[in-house]
């Protein structure tokens, strides 16, 4: 595995995206412009809404970024090691163009590979999303980890608690997701410590969201008309 400063993290990640067709874009302002319903930048894929709802975009359906945000949501966990208040995120933005197939195996290639980051495959565990009334079971990210390689023993299907994304305020797109953990190293905090634990052991380092729904429409779309994303938290992880 490699030990990169954020800098070349940053610029690794831009240059994976980028051979991958991606335009790279400058990240937007802290504070939403022609947006009333957050106060700040809250996540890499808040400023890009109205694209993923279907405005074209004049970079092109592929995009790449390193985006500025401050998140107050959950600002009595900050002081631990995986909550910070001002962060940037890593995002690769499909719109309307690929979906899961792609996306999931890009963000095994940039995590795993010897060329990239080169993390050990078995550090690595992934959540899906069980289903429920708004969106169902998420066997085909299941099954795509599996495609890659993954032991169907470092998947787990959790709820919407934790797989679903949005919207980032009152309205806006919404979908479930996949989320990517490392294994810090720390021991288990029970027989059933597996991803998505809160106990520290294993840190969400991913999450690839797939666009499923609108607040407040809340109607379901195609797969084809969904855009997805990926993003990365630049954080060390420390094994106590
Ligand atoms: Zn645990």
């Amino acid at each position: 595995m490699r030990n990169l400063s954020s800098r070349e993290l940053r610029q690794l990640y831009l240059d994976f995206f980028r051979s991958k067709g991606h335009a790279v874009i400058p990240s937007a302002s802290l504070i939403p412009e022609n947006d009333p319903t957050v106060l700040f930048t809250t996540a890499g894929m808040h400023p890009l809404v109205p694209y993923l709802m279907g405005q074209k975009h004049p970079a092109g359906n592929r995009l790449t970024d390193v985006q500025k945000c401050v998140r107050t949501g959950d600002i009595d966990e900050v002081g631990d090691t995986s909550h910070c208040t001002f962060f940037e995120m890593l995002g690769n933005w499909s719109l309307g163009d690929y979906f899961k197939k792609e996306s999931i195996a890009w963000s095994w290639e940039f995590l795993t590979d010897e060329k990239w980051l080169g993390i050990p495959k078995d550090k690595l565990s992934f959540t899906c999303f069980e289903g429920d009334a708004d969106a169902p079971r998420d066997t085909i990210s299941h099954d795509r980890w599996v495609e890659m390689g993954v032991d169907p023993s470092h998947i787990v299907y959790l709820p919407k608690k934790h797989n679903w994304w949005g919207p980032a305020g009152l309205t806006g797109p919404c979908g479930p997701d996949t989320e990517i953990f490392y294994d810090t190293g720390r021991p288990a905090c029970g027989p059933d410590c597996k991803a998505g634990c809160d106990c520290g052991k294993y840190l969400e380092i991913w999450n690839n969201v797939w666009r499923a729904c609108s607040i407040p429409t809340h109607s379901p779309e195609s797969s084809s008309s969904s855009a997805s994303s990926a993003t990365i938290l630049i954080r060390k992880a420390t094994p106590r």
